[in-house]
This record gives C-alpha cells, structure tokens and sequence, in this order.
C-alpha cells in the first residue's frame, strides 16, 4: 500500500537489530486519518470472508485494530498479556515470545468473547518471526473459532514468520512488506 510505504520511508526509523521504529505514526503516537485508510484497506482485503470479530494483542495492535473494526462493524478483542499462569478457566491462553521485550507472555482472551461461532480476522502492526500471530492463531483454534486471515500493517518479509505462517495455510495480508533494511537507514520493499 503506497500511503503506508510512503510514511514508512518519511517517518520510519531503523534501529539496529533490524527493528524499524515507527512511533510517530503508528504504536506510540497514531495518525488516526492513516489507520481509518489501513482499516479500509483490510476490508477491502477480507470483505466477503464473513467476519465477525477482529482479534490482535496489547498494546500496539489495538490502534489498527480499532479502526478496522470501524470499517467492518464489529468487535475488536485483544489478548491480554500476563505473566502469572495461575489461570481459572475462563480464558483461552497461550504463549508468545516478546521480538522487542525478549520475555515470554502468557497471552489470553475470555471464553465470554472467543467461540466457535466466531470468524476471525486477526490484525496487527508487525510481522516478524510470527510468535505473535502463531499465538494469536493457537488461541482461535482452542477457542473453535475459524481463521479468515491475518491483516498486517508491516511485514518485515526478511525474517521468517511469513512465509511461515502461509505454509502453515493461513492467509497473511501484510499492507507493506519490507525487503530489507540497512543500518544507514535505506529501506526496501517487496
Ligand atoms: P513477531 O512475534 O512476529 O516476531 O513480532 C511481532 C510483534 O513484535 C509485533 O506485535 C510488534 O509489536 C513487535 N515488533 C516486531 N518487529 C518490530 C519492529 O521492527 N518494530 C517495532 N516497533 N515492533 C516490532
């Protein structure tokens, strides 16, 4: 998506170890105008895949996924993180790998909010190994609910959690896909 691309290479900043920061307009502080233009693109993407809720994780996913459930009229849940496994039964749960915090997460949403009459679209900021979708996945299919697909803002197609998660049969729509990026700051898209 070329408006997206555009502020990555205006606004973005690489960092070493392949991190690309992008807090001006996306996960710190959010241009609501440019998140409504990514919401209505995932639509666009999924329309027609009958979905029914849109799912993403803490913190940095809720901004897009807030707008795209705008567009598509329907509720947007994200997993919680928590450290503590001490968990009764009411929520469905699984693991993730933090890219950027190096920790593991519990991750967890509410049975009350995740079931099998739910179609899922699943969306988030980045795309890098995968952890966060693969878990974000697992907990659609412990809660029975059926997967249209994953909505991406930025997929850094150089690390693996991409094709991965294609092969894995999942559909991953990622709106800028990042070749690669060099320390002096040059990036490339796909
Ligand atoms: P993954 O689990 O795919 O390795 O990483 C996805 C999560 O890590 C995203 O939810 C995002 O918050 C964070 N992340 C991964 N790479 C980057 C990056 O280059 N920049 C930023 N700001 N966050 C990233």
């Amino acid at each position: 998506m070329e408006l997206l691309e555009r502020r990555i290479r205006a606004d973005g900043e690489v960092l070493p170890g392949g991190i690309l920061k992008v807090d001006g307009f996306l996960n710190h502080q959010m241009d609501p105008q440019l998140l409504m233009e990514l919401g209505r693109e995932f639509h666009r993407l999924f329309a027609g895949e009958g979905v029914n809720k849109i799912l993403t994780i803490e913190a940095s996913g809720i901004g897009p996924a807030c707008f795209a459930g705008l567009v598509f009229g329907c509720p947007v849940l994200f997993a919680k993180k928590n450290r503590t496994r001490n968990l009764s039964g009411e929520f469905w749960t699984s693991t993730v790998f933090s890219f950027t915090h190096h920790v593991e997460n519990t991750i967890l949403v509410s049975k009350k909010y995740l079931g099998p009459g739910d179609r899922v679209l699943i969306v988030d900021d980045f795309l890098a190994n995968g952890a966060a979708l693969d878990g974000l996945i697992t907990l659609c299919e412990e809660a029975g609910a059926s997967v249209a697909g994953a909505g991406i803002c930025i997929e850094k197609a150089f690390q693996p959690g991409g094709e991965r998660i294609r092969a894995r049969g999942v559909r991953v729509e990622s709106l800028a896909r990042i070749r690669s990026m060099s320390d002096c700051g040059e990036i490339e898209f796909c």
